[in-house]
């Protein structure tokens, strides 16, 4: 019985997120705001891609940035230099960001100003997935350092994903990874998933990335 009761409550908590997802994403549409979830493990290469994308793209896109971690602010240290407005969130203990936490920090920023906000999640790769934020899409990062077996492992984070980047390509040989293999096991979780290799040290595939988002402005095409 009382394992029941847990279960329930647990539903609710996920029903309460889903609600205020739909009200964030109301709230960025009518504001005619594009959003990305960005999703992956601690030193996969989440903040890199971030600065590499905010880089590429700050000459377009009007954008804030919102960085999510446990305790620290160094992801949004690293993000500030790009010249883009960064808040950070810490969420003490929680190990993943939550559509309240997002709905509150929405409300913090100047929305009339901006085009785009990119979401960098607390670096994990189980719970995120749970709870979506209402943002337009979802990325993931892997990095081919994780080893063979990342993406096999966590099926569940890529099945409301619309783009994954396989980051650190330069070193899939030496870690003994087949990227497409990565690939291909992604596909089979997600068939309509895009699959970028990158490497955000060095800029390489970003733009490729930035066409699996849908983000590249009109003048480019
Ligand atoms: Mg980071
Ligand atoms: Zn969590």
């Amino acid at each position: 019985m009382p394992e029941k009761k847990e279960i329930t409550v647990e539903e609710n908590v996920l029903d309460a997120n889903r609600r205020l997802a739909l009200a964030n994403l109301d709230t960025l549409n009518r504001k005619h705001i594009r959003s990305l979830d960005i999703l992956g493990s601690i030193g996969s290469g989440k903040t890199s891609i971030v600065k590499q994308c905010i880089r590429r793209l700050k000459k377009d896109y009007r954008i804030a940035a919102i960085a999510g971690d446990l305790t620290t602010t160094i992801d949004a240290d690293r993000i500030k230099e790009e010249g883009a407005p960064v808040l950070q969130i810490n969420t003490g203990g929680q190990c993943h960001l939550d559509a309240a936490v997002i709905g509150k920090t929405l409300k913090s920023l100047n929305l009339d100003d901006l085009d785009l906000i990119l979401i960098e999640n607390v670096g994990n790769l189980i719970c995120p997935g749970s709870f979506p934020l209402g943002t337009h899409d979802r990325m993931v990062v892997v990095s081919v350092t994780e080893g063979p077996y990342m993406v096999v492992k966590h099926p569940y984070i890529f099945m409301d994903a619309s783009v994954l980047a396989i980051n650190k390509m330069d070193l899939a040989e030496i870690m003994g990874v087949d990227m497409n293999r990565l690939k291909s096991e992604a596909l089979q979780i997600k068939p309509d998933i895009k699959v970028v290799f990158t490497n955000a040290k060095t800029g390489e595939g970003i733009e490729n990335l930035i066409d699996a988002l849908n983000l590249k402005p009109p003048r480019h095409a």
